[in-house]
């Protein structure tokens, strides 16, 4: 059955705005509700203001997934060897129209270098040290939100092509394993047993049962707005234009005319952030790898965990809104139109992995994923002014390091130490 969402908030107007705020967060994602929610906890007053609304960028339907285990980068050698046969594959997860190409191309030369074995050690132990913090501030963060019934134990399946595909992963699983990531490999009549329903032609699965996920993200997304707003966070409908520091403090200029005076500001604006950031001095080369999915309310297979099916770049979640079919990687900038033969292309692929899958009916959407190259986010100050925070950047797993990303955003505001390595994700770091 799919479950009724609570409604958006109420915003306000940016008319009705206090011309000095304490910290304003720009974006109402999940990353800047989490910052909000934390920085409200510390005593904090804080706006949010969203061009959009509240849940409108990639947060709104997203896969769902709390992938704790997901300590290694996209920017890898594992990655370039898979990007040839995904490239020419019309069916792949990765497209690139050719137009975009210029653009992106200072962005790959960087992913590509992100991919050299030192660097690719070091963003594990960074993106190792981001989940553990997640796990640890989970329970925090969905306490504040009210939605501690909306976590699930669920585990995910990894599952492979073939024999090939599943050696080739052995390697990545001996590096989670020295993280402590605890797993499973299934095979043949296990697996089948393990999860019903899976296309005969799968022989070898990955079960790992410290996976979570949310009931819907845009449900757990808008629960979190509403509580922050229950708790006296003002949440409005305002576009930053520009930031600048101010004689004390920091002006935030509005698409409305207006100017602000906040004491801090946290930029959280996900795949839109650069050029706020720019307008600082900030020169961070954010790029978006833009997602398709389809959501569809009458599937005919009930599932009780995320699917991942890495060889395709897709995952497959249950959520109350529905089974949602979806992935890929689309590099085509903020602008370009969705095209939604990506998402029909991995419906037609799960058709065929989960033959008792019913595929008519769905909703189609895509988001745009704010992605670094070296697929770390940035976190920390702005060089103009300390007063200047960014949380953006975190492509693929942005509802998993939600609670990381908010602890950390409120110990830099506080100026207090920072529980992890902050170096790697420092926003002068390419
Ligand atoms: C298909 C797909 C599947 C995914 N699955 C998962 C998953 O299972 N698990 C996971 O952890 N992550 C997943 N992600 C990634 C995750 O969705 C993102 O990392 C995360 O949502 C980013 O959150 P955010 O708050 O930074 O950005 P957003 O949610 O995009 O929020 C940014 C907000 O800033 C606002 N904004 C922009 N510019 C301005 C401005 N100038 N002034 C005011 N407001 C502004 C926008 O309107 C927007 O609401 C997935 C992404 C996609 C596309």
């Amino acid at each position: 059955m799919v479950t009724a969402f609570p409604s958006p908030p109420p915003l306000s107007p940016p008319a009705s705005l206090a011309e000095r705020q304490d910290v304003v967060v720009v974006g109402a994602g999940i990353i800047g509700l989490a910052c909000a929610a934390y920085l409200q906890e510390a005593g904090r007053q804080v706006l949010v203001i969203d061009s959009k609304g509240v849940a409108e960028g990639a947060s709104k339907a997203n896969a769902g997934g709390l992938a704790l285990s997901d300590i290694l980068p996209l920017a890898s050698p594992r990655t370039l060897r898979q990007v040839p046969r995904w490239f020419f594959d019309p069916l792949g997860p990765l497209s690139l129209p050719i137009g975009y190409l210029p653009r992106m191309l200072p962005w790959l030369l960087r992913f590509v270098y992100a991919s050299r074995p030192a660097q690719v050690t070091r963003s594990i132990a960074a993106l190792a040290d981001l989940m553990a913090l997640s796990r640890a501030e989970n329970p925090k963060l969905w306490a504040l939100a009210g939605a501690e019934d909306k976590l699930r134990p669920t585990g995910s399946l990894q599952l492979y092509d073939g024999a090939g595909s599943f050696r080739r992963a052995a390697a990545s699983w001996e590096l989670r394993k020295a993280h402590g990531i605890a797993f499973e490999h299934l095979q043949d009549d296990d697996l089948h047993h393990f999860q019903p329903g899976l296309s005969s032609a799968f022989r070898h699965g990955t079960h790992v049962p410290s996976w979570e996920m949310v009931s819907d993200p845009y449900e757990v997304t808008l629960l979190l707005a509403e509580a922050i707003q229950g708790r006296g966070a003002v949440l409005a409908k305002a576009q930053a234009m520009a930031v600048k520091p101010g004689p004390d403090g920091v002006q935030l200029s509005l698409g409305c005319g207006r100017t602000l005076a906040a004491a801090q500001i946290v930029l959280a604006a996900g795949a839109w952030s650069r050029p706020l950031a720019k307008g600082l001095g900030d020169r961070i080369p954010l790029e978006t790898e833009r997602g398709y999915n389809t959501t569809l309310e009458n599937p005919a297979i009930i599932l009780e965990r995320q699917l991942i099916f890495g060889d395709h770049g897709f995952v497959v979640s249950p959520l109350s809104s529905g089974l949602r079919v979806g992935g890929g990687d689309e590099l085509a900038g903020l602008d370009a139109p969705p095209n939604y033969a990506r998402a029909r292309t991995m419906l037609t692929k799960a058709k065929g992995f989960l033959p008792d899958l019913n595929t008519e009916g769905g909703i189609e959407w895509m988001g745009h994923r704010p992605s670094l190259p070296d697929s770390l986010p940035v976190i920390g100050h702005s060089a103009a002014t300390s007063r200047v925070v960014y949380a953006f950047g975190h492509a693929h797993l942005g509802l998993t390091q939600a609670a990381a990303t908010a602890r950390l955003v409120r110990d830099l505001v506080a100026g207090t130490p920072a529980p992890i390595n902050l170096a790697p994700l420092r926003p002068g770091r390419f």
